[in-house]
């Protein structure tokens, strides 16, 4: 299996090769050139998570060696996680939610992040390199703590994050800023979400910057949903979530199902869409925005336009006007035509908006949900059933409840839930109608936990009493300076 750029395809790398790159050097995306079938899914319903993972990435990992990738996945998914089926489905109602939120940093991130080193580490040792490797990482929130969680004191690897200093939620931010670990960087940049990309992105583009740190026996590699390394991880809890429908007898063999997914960068539906091209049997794909509804506009118009605010919301990682992922969908729709791909994106850049005529998406269904409609769901879902979802989370439910209304399509359906409602406290119990006005954080929390006699994840009840160790805060333009102080490298004039 060969992986190629986006935007350039006479790019031929191995899978190893595209985890340490990250992103191709002509500004595209690495991708498959062909997304391999999954036979016999059905008999894989007795499998348990490592199992299962082992079937799907050896597919696509094919120059690791079949020992070694098991050991990535025994590293990865052991007692970190909270659950033991790593990846539990909960029945609530009529939807099924897919919780994936049971590891260290308690959001969706984990899943690929927890074993994202462990493959960064075998792609390395694979390609004979001598250098240490830095991953660069802009974060809307959750990746960024699942990235430092993840590559903390992990010898010859450096992980600097940039995260918006008023784009994230106050446990999310707490979560970053008391990340242990010589080998951390981390730093608040004034700006939001697009901003700290854009940044990055320029940063991983810059020849002379590369050529500097690689004097200095460094290379750069990215822990973002662009790096298959995370985007082939998370392929594998669809699968596990349908076979669990299976094993427990609410689905019948081959039985269509839809999937939700509360949407930001398109990672998480990107792989999503993989797993239905692998031939798990899926029907729609349900793409759930909050309100910043770019890619619900471009779901029904085929015009993907950011010349709009970037509106922050209480569903942080999804506060995103460019999706990055979504190139990847584009590239595999328009049959791999990567002249295609530079033009929109060339647009996209210069004009701010792309069209796409007679887009076809068809499995594809996008809406977007308002932050009153977000508290008015998890009001809902708690009031009826007991049950706590996150602001994210809830978004994809309520897009669901749109969706049925539309279309009165009644099939079986897995919400991704993807983050902890405790990430997320302030809003979670302003919802249920606790009273958050001039509390702490940590107070609200608490009240929180009372009132819905559901423990605090441990993750979190921690963090009250961390210490700060990072106060770094800088422009967009000082982003590559202070990468140059941390890594103690001379700096280039530019
Ligand atoms: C990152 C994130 C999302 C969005 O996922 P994408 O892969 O960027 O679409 C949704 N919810 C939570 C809690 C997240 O952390």
């Amino acid at each position: 299996m060969k992986y190629t750029s986006t935007r350039n395809k006479t790019v031929s790398i191995s899978s190893s090769e595209a985890i340490i790159q990250g992103i191709s050097k002509d500004g595209g995306l690495f991708v498959p050139t062909n997304i391999p079938k999954l036979n016999n899914i059905m008999d894989l319903k007795e499998m348990n998570y490592k199992e299962l993972a082992f079937i799907i990435m050896s597919k696509f990992f094919t120059d690791f060696k079949s020992n070694d990738l098991k050991n990535c996945i025994d590293k990865a998914y052991d007692i970190k996680f909270s659950k033991k089926e790593i990846a539990p489905l909960v029945n609530v109602g009529d939807v099924f939610f897919l919780e994936l939120f049971h590891g260290p940093t308690l959001a969706f991130k984990d899943m690929a992040l927890s074993i994202l080193p462990y493959l960064l580490k075998e792609a390395i040792r694979i390609n004979k390199i001598d250098k240490e490797v830095v991953i660069l990482t802009a974060t809307s929130g959750d990746t960024g703590k699942a990235a430092l969680e993840s590559f903390a004191n992990v010898d010859g690897i450096k992980i600097v994050v940039f995260f918006p200093e008023d784009g994230v939620s106050e446990i999310q931010k707490r979560q970053m800023i008391t990340q242990e670990g010589i080998n951390t960087f981390v730093v608040g940049i004034n700006g939001n979400f697009d901003d700290a990309q854009n940044g990055v992105k320029e940063i991983f583009n810059n020849n002379d910057f590369a050529n500097l740190l690689y004097k200095n026996n460094y290379i750069l590699s990215s822990a973002n949903s662009i790096n298959i390394g995370r985007l082939i991880p998370q392929i594998v809890y669809y699968f596990y979530g349908y076979l669990t429908l299976l094993k427990e007898g609410k689905i019948k063999n081959n039985e269509k199902i839809n999937i939700v997914v509360p949407t930001g960068n398109f990672g998480n539906i990107l792989a999503a869409y993989y797993a239905k091209e692998m031939g798990l049997p899926i029907n729609k794909l349900i793409c759930a925005s909050n309100e910043n509804n770019i890619l619900t506009d471009f779901i029904n118009t085929g015009i993907y336009d950011k010349r709009r605010e970037l509106i922050l919301t209480s569903s942080p990682s999804m506060d995103i006007l460019i999706s990055s992922n979504l190139e990847r969908l584009l590239f595999h729709i328009s049959g791999e035509d990567d002249m295609f791909i530079r033009t929109k994106m060339d647009d996209l850049a210069r004009q701010g908006y792309y069209k796409i005529d007679n887009l076809n998406l068809k499995y594809f269904y996008g809406a977007y949900s308002t932050e009153k409609q977000v508290s008015f769901s998890i009001n809902n879902m708690f009031v009826k059933n007991k049950y706590l979802i996150d602001p994210h989370t809830a978004v994809a439910y309520n897009v669901h409840e749109k969706y049925k209304l539309e279309t009165c399509d009644d099939t079986k359906t897995i919400i991704a839930s993807t983050a902890s409602p405790f990430k997320f406290g302030s809003k979670v119990a302003s919802s249920i109608d606790i009273d958050v006005k001039n509390k702490d954080e940590f107070n609200i929390i608490k009240e929180l936990a009372g009132k819905t006699n559901i423990e605090i994840p441990r993750a979190i009840a921690n963090l009250e009493n961390k210490e700060v160790l990072h106060e770094n805060n800088c422009n967009k333009e000082n982003m590559k300076y202070l990468i140059e102080k941390f890594l103690e490298v001379g700096g280039i004039d530019d």
